[in-house]
């Protein structure tokens, strides 16, 4: 399946091509602050499958493996990657095109969850 997303303005666009792939909630501190959400829904893309169709996106470095990618016009999110895992490019669920083709299934850094925060992935980790 071809799948396609982007920004808020539209000024950045994405489109990959994938089967059933992973899609997981980060609870964690740095996607909390770098979103302003409690959490942030990622689905992990592989990386040759990826590409962007319009613009290219804002680089942040937002640990020493993590870098986060953004419109610099409009400041949503859309991907992030990790050294370590140079093989996906992990995409949020929320900037897709059609962001209720995939549920979260997986909850990570739950020890950082909010109290309060029900995800669909609870009861599932
Ligand atoms: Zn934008
Ligand atoms: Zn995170």
């Amino acid at each position: 399946m071809r799948y396609e997303g982007g920004c808020f303005c539209g000024k950045l666009r994405y489109a990959f091509e994938a089967g059933d792939i992973p899609c997981a909630d980060c609870h964690c501190t740095l996607c909390r602050r770098t979103s302003g959400a409690p959490y942030v829904s990622w689905l992990v893309v592989p990386a040759e499958a990826f590409s962007y169709t319009a613009g290219s996106p804002k680089l942040l470095q937002s640990s020493d493996d993590g870098t986060r990618y953004f419109c610099e016009h409009c400041g949503t999110h859309v991907a992030c990657t990790i050294k370590t895992h140079p093989e996906v490019v992990d995409v949020t669920l929320g900037s897709m095109d059609r962001p209720d083709a995939f549920t979260p299934t997986i909850t990570v850094f739950e020890d950082t969850r909010l109290p309060g925060v029900v995800t669909h992935a609870m009861g599932k980790s």
